[in-house]
């Protein structure tokens, strides 16, 4: 255990120029040359950036992989897998995907000729079942947003070997500090940096990691053709996060399991998802294939209901209800009206998204801090729905 941490920070270069030891912002957009094509390495900041290299080659051995590449955002980096495909290629997705990954799917790729299917990867033999031979890329998020879904990345990288097509996992929930799909036979990595690696809410980012020295080189041909890049300043920001991403995600994981078992304790709580519980459907997987469960809690109230939620989350202190997660302060959004407001309520329910289900983001604050905030929301919660039952009788 020691010994990744101690890497991962010594993995951050000591500037070889000055001896700087954080790395140095090379706020720049071109490099002077010697000659025409003679240069120290970099030309052209969107083709090449000292600073944005560094981070690169640090996420690239953080996640066990050859090639990193940094993207302005996760979806950019989303965006630059797809385009390795060709019209008439086939991808094959978990069903609960990133809802801006289902867009740029159905809204923009749709319309290049290439085709989706989604499926519910948590039972690999449907990947099986669903692969056809212009199946080119296999595409997972594991856990899933917002109900924590695991799926078994060993298993379904067995199955992608076997037919030929590549597959991508969204390490973004699990960081690179609890589950490394490359070491499980996954062919590329995708992040939102923006999350758990920025760690801090204060950027947005992407990252592709590859397995493969080709792939790596294909990805990085099309960030510079593409142009989506992270500037110097957020790359330098996302390795700045990275130094502490190990214990930050000790204490999110230690917090997330510890208002989880509460919350299991309320009775105004219905159903907890956190892979971390015994009671969660694909715990032992979790179990195999990470090192710890994360720091998103879901869960849904007895009254079932969207006034129900709004008044539960309108009612914490410190939990902030926002967007987004993986930063130092807690957050907690209700998808039904806010991430995942655009799929329809039938599909969203189909899905596991009940109408109360509320998401935290369990940040680094102390526990019981976090713990008493949701008890006097869910105290409060109680008190108006029993309030507005009295009226009605
Ligand atoms: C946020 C997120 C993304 C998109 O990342 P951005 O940085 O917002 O573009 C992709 N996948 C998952 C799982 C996310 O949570």
């Amino acid at each position: 255990m020691s010994k990744t941490a101690t890497n991962l920070i010594h993995s951050i270069p000591v500037d070889p120029l000055t001896g700087a030891i954080s790395v140095p912002i090379y706020q720049t957009s071109t490099f002077v040359q010697e000659a025409p094509g003679i240069h120290k390495g970099f030309d052209y900041t969107r083709t090449n950036n000292p600073t944005r290299k560094a981070l690169e080659d640090v996420v690239a051995q953080l996640e066990n992989g050859k090639v990193g590449v940094a993207f302005s955002s996760g979806l950019a980096a989303i965006d630059a897998v797809i385009k390795l495909l060709e019209i008439g290629d086939e991808i094959l997705a978990v069903d609960d995907i990133y809802g801006g990954a289902f867009r740029l799917f159905t809204q923009i790729y749709a319309k290049f000729g290439i085709k989706v299917n989604y499926v519910d990867t948590t039972q690999t033999e449907n990947v099986f079942n669903a692969i056809t031979p212009t199946t080119k890329l296999i595409w997972i998020e594991t856990p899933t947003n917002p109900t924590l879904k695991i799926s078994d990345i060993e298993a379904i990288a067995k199955i992608a070997k076997a037919n030929n097509c590549l597959l991508c996992v969204d390490n973004t929930f699990a960081s690179p500090a609890l589950q490394q799909p490359l070491g499980l036979g996954a062919d590329i990595v995708i992040h939102s940096a923006t999350k758990y690696l920025g760690g801090h809410s204060d950027l947005i980012a992407g990252l592709v990691i590859t397995k493969d020295q080709t792939i790596g080189e294909k990805i990085k041909f099309i960030q510079n053709a593409s142009g989506a890049v992270l500037s110097p300043f957020d790359s330098w920001l996302v390795i700045r996060g990275i130094e502490t991403l190990p214990v930050r995600i000790q204490k999110h994981c230690e917090n997330a399991q510890a208002v989880a078992a509460y919350l299991t304790t309320h009775p105004a709580v219905d159903k907890v998802y956190y892979p971390g519980l015994k009671s969660h459907v694909n715990h032992d997987i979790a179990v195999k294939q990470s090192k710890g469960f994360g720091g998103i809690v879901s869960f849904t109230l007895k009254n079932d209901t969207e006034e129900a939620a709004t008044a539960f989350v309108r009612a914490t202190q410190y939990f902030k209800l926002a967007e987004s997660l993986g930063g130092v302060k807690s957050l907690l959004c209700h998808p039904a009206q806010m991430t995942h407001k655009s799929i329809p309520a039938d599909k969203r329910k189909a899905a596991g998204i009940a109408d109360s289900l509320i998401r935290l983001s369990v940040g680094l604050e102390d526990v019981d801090d976090l713990i008493n905030d949701l008890e006097n929301a869910l105290q409060s919660y109680t008190r108006l729905i029993n309030k507005k039952q009295t009226t009605i009788s």
